[in-house]
């Protein structure tokens, strides 16, 4: 899933009055508030039409922001960047990536300073998950389950594979599995996406008693756009993508293109090794 590089669109300096601040006095009577956004899109389409459509209207996006941290009254100029980035990012599908910067030139802290600012980059991830169940009615699982996860904060289905049946794997006497995968798009990171997948795994009452034993629903994270990454609870890419037929065949169905970043091979090449 690797990255594009993208155009970059930038509003520097737009001035805010607005009441964030950890002291009541800031909330109350408000002061100066500098942004500086860069908005990551592809502006190939809009630089070959001369159509705004294709863009994305930075005079729109100063006012979104002018309403937005003027409606919305927070202690620290990092949830502030915060909420703004995500704010900017679902209101503004064309933008892949962002920069937000807030600057509060009149920081009451007692010393005079020319400014002090925040400045956060966040981007749209693309992901690829697995999904299994083999118990009860493992259709259901799934479905609630691609549900839940198009619901969740932040994120969108893309696409969904068909659901295939498997026969288990790990040597464990047990009903056969429904196999999925799908490919989604948030704003989660690594470990919140897999927090919020263990709540939907949880409400399908999985229980973990046995390893590779029968669950009601199992839902894995097979690939972060191309982060390579091993700690405790999580290794992305999943440790045994490439060897789990189950898995590779629904997301070589959806996505044959992706490309495994610590093998360097496509989803369509590793399942074509696996099957001779
Ligand atoms: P499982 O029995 O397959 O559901 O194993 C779940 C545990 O594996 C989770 O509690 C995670 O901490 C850990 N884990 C490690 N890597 C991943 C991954 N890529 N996706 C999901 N779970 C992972």
């Amino acid at each position: 899933m690797s990255k594009n590089v993208y155009d970059k669109i930038s509003i520097k300096g737009l001035e805010i009055f607005a009441n964030h601040g950890v002291f009541p006095e800031e909330n109350k009577l408000g002061q100066k508030f500098v942004i500086n956004v860069a908005l990551y899109v592809d502006t190939r389409s809009a630089g070959l039409t001369d159509d705004l459509e294709q863009s994305v209207n930075y005079g729109t996006v100063c006012h979104q922001i002018n309403d937005f941290l003027t409606a919305n009254t927070y202690k620290l100029i990092e949830r502030c960047a915060e909420e703004l980035a995500t704010h900017l990012l679902v209101s503004n599908p064309l933008v892949q990536e962002i920069d937000v910067e807030i600057e509060k030139p009149g920081a009451p802290i007692g010393l005079p300073l020319e400014t002090v600012s925040v400045k956060i980059h966040r981007a749209w991830h693309d992901v690829a998950l697995a999904l299994g169940s083999n118990m009860g009615d493992t259709k259901k699982y799934l479905d609630d389950a691609v549900q839940k996860i198009d619901k969740l904060k932040n994120t969108k289905v893309i696409k969904v594979a068909d659901y295939i049946t498997t026969k288990p794997y790990g040597g464990v006497e047990q009903d056969d599995f429904l196999n999925s995968a799908m490919l989604i798009r948030t704003l989660f990171t690594p470990n919140e996406l897999l927090n919020e997948l263990h709540k939907i795994e949880n409400e399908a009452g999985r229980v973990r008693t046995i390893h590779w034993g029968p669950r009601t629903l199992d839902l894995d994270i097979l690939l972060y756009d191309d982060l390579v990454m091993e700690t405790n609870d999580l290794t992305i890419p999943h440790v045994e993508l490439h060897l789990r037929d189950f898995v590779l065949k629904p997301l070589a169905q959806i996505a044959p293109w992706l490309r495994h970043p610590v093998y360097g091979e496509t989803m369509a090449q590793m399942l074509a090794k696996l099957e001779l």
